[in-house]
């Protein structure tokens, strides 16, 4: 038994030097990065803007004025604000722009804190009190969500809600770096909750190889669809029809998306159905890994 005991310990102890090493590899690099650094900087907000009823970016400046590391489109930084209980709470936030702007942004959808586990704390906190000027805590860029840049597959970019953060990152890399066709297909639950349109539908015209398509959950009485919306779901469908107008075919495109657990859940299986191959679909999921596994 004692044993037995000492073998769990062994492999226990034995794995968990392999994550520390990992992750100490993954702080090291950040911090010899040019511009880099390690653990939490303080940087300044520069701007915050509306983006829709319920998403507001922040536009974060290193507050020692020195330079920022580049990133991948797809990443994510991490923010650590405080507590009323006078500790501190952290959470990450995509960054939503491309590399290489003198700032990171960060765009953050308000969270209702009906819920009492999920009571949106860092989301409201930075909806209701983070002002322009104020200085916040962020950790180096991270994460293994990137886009894959040496590709020419058609790039289909899948989004639900504030699922666009790092999707848009991509889009945006995507037309700067590498000229291959770009379709977003983006659905938001009514026009009012819609990020990012002016800023997507400016790329629009400026780009021939780009595509854009919104769909909607509801739409007022009053509102009138364009000839790139539609209300109701993201389906397959769509997504076929969508790239057959661009005369590509669906089942060559590299799928990358993010959204909710059911737009992931929906979107997953629609790509599987149609037998994607594996390294042509790439997620990522804004809650803890578990929550999907329970959809
Ligand atoms: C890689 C990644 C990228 C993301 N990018 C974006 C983005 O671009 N925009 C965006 O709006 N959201 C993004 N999110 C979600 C974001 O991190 C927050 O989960 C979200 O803003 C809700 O946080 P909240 O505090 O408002 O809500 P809450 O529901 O109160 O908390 C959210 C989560 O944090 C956990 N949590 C609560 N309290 C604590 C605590 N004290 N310590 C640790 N964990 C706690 C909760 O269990 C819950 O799972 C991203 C998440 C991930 C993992």
């Amino acid at each position: 038994m004692i044993q037995q005991q000492k073998a769990w310990e062994d492999a226990y102890s034995f794995l968990a030097n392999i994550l520390i090493s990992a992750e100490k590899k993954i702080y090291e690099s950040n911090a010899n990065k040019q511009g880099g650094w390690e653990g939490f900087r303080d940087f300044t907000v520069s701007k915050k803007v509306k983006e829709s009823d319920n998403i507001t970016s922040f536009y974060l400046i290193p507050t020692d004025a020195k330079e920022l590391p580049s990133f991948l489109a797809g990443q994510y930084i991490t923010v650590q604000v405080p507590t009323k209980n006078g500790i501190t709470t952290m959470r990450n936030y995509s960054l939503s722009d491309v590399s290489g702007t003198g700032y990171f942004r960060i765009s953050i959808k308000k969270e209702n804190n009906e819920n009492e586990n999920h009571n949106g704390y860092v989301s409201n906190f930075f909806h209701n009190n983070v002002k322009e000027n104020d200085v916040i805590k962020v950790a180096p860029p991270c994460g293994e969500f990137i886009l894959k840049t040496d590709s020419k597959k058609p790039l289909v970019l899948l989004a639900g809600g504030v699922g666009i953060t790092p999707v848009l990152s991509m889009l945006k890399t995507s037309l700067i770096d590498v000229k291959r066709e770009v379709i977003l297909i983006h659905g938001s639950y009514s026009p009012s909750l819609h990020a990012f349109k002016n800023e997507l539908n400016e790329l629009l015209n400026n780009y021939s190889n780009l595509t854009v398509y919104y769909c909607y959950n509801e739409v007022s009485n009053e509102y009138n669809l364009a000839n790139n919306e539609s209300k109701g779901l993201i389906t397959g469908e769509l997504i076929s029809n969508i790239c057959a107008s661009k005369n590509l075919e669906y089942k060559d495109g590299e799928y990358y998306f993010c959204g909710p657990k059911i737009f992931m859940a929906n979107i997953y299986k629609i790509l599987r159905d149609w037998k994607i191959a594996e390294e042509q679909i790439n997620f990522e999921f804004f809650g803890p890994k578990e929550d999907l596994q329970k959809v």
